[in-house]
């Protein structure tokens, strides 16, 4: 049977034309409403065809489009979707260099909009973002892909990660999540030679924060001397920073994280034992800046301040002060690895606001390296939202 027909504006066929798979709810011009997570063929108020997408019922993205080709029947649809996986895999196989956990496929970067896969080692952790990859066929398509594709790499467990929220604002039945196939609860997983722990269910997004791999052994490069890791989260940049540096102190407000980053410590004896602070940022940067502490290398990696355009000059004062904060305590040559991961602030406002701090602290800041997220979290260039994070590397005179 051939898949329901949406036909939508010009304007939003004008934003599928230029490279971006989304179409708004305003752009939709529909006589029948299709069932929530309908797989369906796009077309312009004319009628003539201009791809296949997925509908959702509930967001304001209506459409995502899957394809500009349309695509005769759903089966067609999931053959594409195994398609897809493969790419996403067989580019990994190119990006990704001595790590066993990365993202295999990144939503609408990888042309499966509202999926999410991060591999762990021997599990590979899902997020099913939207309706359509909700549905049991799909959702069952795409499990078994993943296993085709990785199992012969030592991945033998699929498990899903529920956000209630986002469930809940696209309009998807309660779900549990939990183990989809196999039967692994947890692994030890590595990159660039540092080693951690992996526990399903437990911990912020999929488990931990891979977009940050290349970023950490960046900053090892760079790193020296005594140094300070805010926002440690389970020690990702701290444990790098450890095999460099003759001191390691590393702060976050999280008890249950910090417990992960002491483990995940304990896997990479050897190096020198990192100081491991609960507490909240702001505070400590306050008071050791004005106690007059000092450092060689600070990395600054703070969660999403901006979650909206709404707050977005309040997330600006947020990193003003922590990049000002952390340029008065680096000593003299000093490196600072500060990140912002909001799709929100731009590249050039997240400069900005390091520029402002560099003239306020009267220092000569220069840029080392303007980095982004790692390769295995690709950015699409016709579709902005694919990239989000930024990290600078300077060092200040
Ligand atoms: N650098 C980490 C990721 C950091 S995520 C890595 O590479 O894995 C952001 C972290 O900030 C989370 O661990 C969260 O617990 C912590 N956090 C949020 N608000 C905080 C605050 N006010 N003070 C200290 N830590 C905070």
């Amino acid at each position: 049977m051939s898949l329901p027909i949406v036909k939508i504006s010009k304007h939003g066929a004008a934003r599928l034309r230029s490279g971006h798979p989304w179409v708004y709810r305003s752009d939709l011009r529909l006589n029948e409403k299709p069932a929530a997570g309908a797989l369906v063929t796009v077309a312009a108020e004319n009628r003539r065809p201009l791809g296949t997408a997925f509908y959702s019922s509930a967001s304001e993205i209506a459409l995502r489009l899957l394809s500009p080709h349309v695509l005769p029947d759903e089966p067609a649809v999931l053959a594409l979707l195994r398609e897809r996986v493969h790419a996403a895999v067989a580019y990994r196989h190119k990006v990704v260099a001595n790590a066993n956990a990365y993202r295999v496929l990144f939503s609408e970067a990888d042309g499966i909009p509202g999926f999410i896969a991060d591999r762990y080692n021997s599990i590979v952790s899902i997020q099913m973002l939207t309706q359509a990859v909700d549905r049991p066929d799909v959702k069952q398509t795409l499990v078994s892909a993943l296993l085709k594709e990785l199992a012969p790499e030592g991945v033998t467990t699929i498990l899903e990660r529920v956000e209630p929220r986002i469930r809940q604002l696209e309009q998807m039945a309660d779900s549990e999540g939990g183990i989809l196939a196999g039967s692994e609860t947890s692994s030890v997983y590595e990159m660039n030679g540092v080693r951690f722990n992996y526990e399903a269910g437990a911990g912020q997004k999929t488990g931990a924060f891979l977009d940050q791999r290349e970023n950490y052994a960046a900053a090892e490069r760079h790193a020296r001397g005594e140094a300070l890791d805010v926002f440690c989260y389970q020690g990702g940049f701290s444990l790098h920073l450890a095999r460099k540096c003759p001191a390691v102190a590393a702060i976050d407000s999280s008890r249950p994280a910090l417990e992960v980053a002491e483990q995940n410590e304990q896997l990479n004896p050897g190096h020198v034992a990192v100081e491991w602070i609960e507490g909240n940022a702001f505070d400590f940067l306050k008071d050791y800046s004005t106690q007059g502490r000092q450092y060689d290398t600070i990395v600054l990696d703070p969660p999403a301040f901006a979650r909206g355009k709404q707050n977005l000059e309040t997330a600006m004062r947020g990193y003003k002060e922590l990049n000002l904060r952390a340029l008065k305590m680096l000593r003299p040559g000093g490196i600072l690895v500060t990140c912002s991961c909001s799709f929100h602030v731009s590249d050039q406002d997240f400069l900005a606001v390091l520029t402002a701090a560099a003239s306020d602290v009267h220092r000569n800041v220069i840029l080392l390296e303007h980095r982004t997220q790692s390769a295995d979290h690709p950015i699409v260039l016709t579709v902005p939202e694919t990239h989000y994070l930024k990290c600078l590397i300077v060092t200040a005179v």
